[in-house]
């Protein structure tokens, strides 16, 4: 029987450093290629200020301006690129099929998931209150707001510290509130914290609740240990304590692991045969665009064979 040939070879969901150099590589193999990127392109990268660990930038390049960069090269090398989400997913035949946001479907040879992860909240129900009233999920977007004001940042990592020294630009103060009495944050990081004068680290406390009016008032901390309660008295609240991997549309139509992320072999592939993932999406490990922009191009290139292989 011969297969209906399909609206594009390889379809890529996403458009972070993953979606991208997957983008670049397929298009460059010859594939007629499209790419769903989301309503702003870009992914996590359009979050992030100053990148200097992306080679090939001798200067820190900001997130933005990477992948700008990165949407050219890949439309002109023939890249199809949609600014829709992707709703719904049928990959139980070939061609597979996909589904944008203005309901219309699309069929691809092979399917590259690039959807990368988003950003955690912590669940306290006076923090979902409050979202865009005080508490924020993203430093970049929204520490203009708080000029000249006291914030915090909750969490440890790499993403809490490059906010907090982010929000120094604008705020008076900064605390950053870590539930261990040790960073994750890298060791870079941790020197710039420890010599910037704006800003105190408040080891071993959680939030206990955000309080506030018509908006954010201050954030209540517990310490992890004795239980005993502080107050901090701001209206700014950015939380950054990780990320979810965008798996809602492939729950039950590829195999998941507990947390949510993408299983795939060493190849990019996943437990559809011809349906490849790359990027934050299935690596629970790195989370690094250098490492997802290279996961893009074994996924693009092992798409490519997949292709040429069914054709025999
Ligand atoms: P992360 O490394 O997973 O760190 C999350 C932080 O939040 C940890 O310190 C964690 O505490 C804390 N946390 C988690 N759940 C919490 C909760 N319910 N309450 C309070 N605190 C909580 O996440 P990330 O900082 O977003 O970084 C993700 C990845 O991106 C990492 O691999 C990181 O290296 C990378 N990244 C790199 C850069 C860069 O190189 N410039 C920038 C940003 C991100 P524990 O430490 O106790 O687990």
């Amino acid at each position: 029987m011969t297969e209906t040939k399909p609206d594009f070879d390889i379809m890529i969901i996403g458009s972070g450093p993953a979606g991208f150099t997957a983008a670049i590589y397929s298009a460059r193999g010859g594939a007629a290629t499209a790419l769903f990127g989301g309503v702003a392109p870009g992914g996590q990268l359009l979050q992030t200020t100053e990148i200097e660990n992306f080679p090939g930038f001798p200067e820190p390049v900001i997130g933005a301006e990477l992948m700008e960069k990165m949407l050219k090269q890949a439309k002109r090398l023939g890249t199809t690129v949609f600014n829709e989400d992707v709703t719904a997913v049928d990959l139980t035949g070939r061609p597979f099929k996909v589904t944008s946001g203005s309901g219309k479907t699309y069929t691809a040879g092979a399917v590259i998931v690039a959807t990368g992860a988003q950003a955690r909240w912590l669940g306290l129900p006076s923090e979902q209150k409050y979202v865009g009233k005080g508490v924020s999920g993203c430093a970049t977007c929204d520490g203009f707001f708080f000029r000249g004001k006291e914030v915090c940042v909750v969490g440890g990592g790499d993403t809490a510290a490059e906010d907090a020294l982010f929000l120094t630009r604008f705020a008076s103060k900064v605390y950053l509130v870590h539930r261990r009495d040790k960073l994750r944050a890298n060791f870079r990081l941790q020197e710039k914290l420890r010599t910037n004068p704006k800003i105190e680290i408040i080891y071993d406390h959680v939030p206990a609740e955000i309080t506030g009016e018509a908006k954010v008032t201050g954030i209540t901390l517990k310490h992890v240990a004795t239980g005993a309660l502080r107050r901090l008295e701001l209206p700014g609240v950015f939380i950054a304590i990780g990320h979810s991997p965008a798996t809602g549309i492939f729950k039950d139509k590829l195999n998941l692991d507990d947390a949510g992320y993408i299983v795939t072999d060493e190849r990019t592939a996943t437990s559809v045969f011809g349906v490849f993932a790359a990027g934050d999406v299935m690596d629970t490990r790195y989370k690094q665009a250098v490492v997802a922009a290279g996961s893009g191009c074994k996924a693009a290139m092992e798409a490519l064979l997949y292709l040429e292989d069914i054709k025999k």
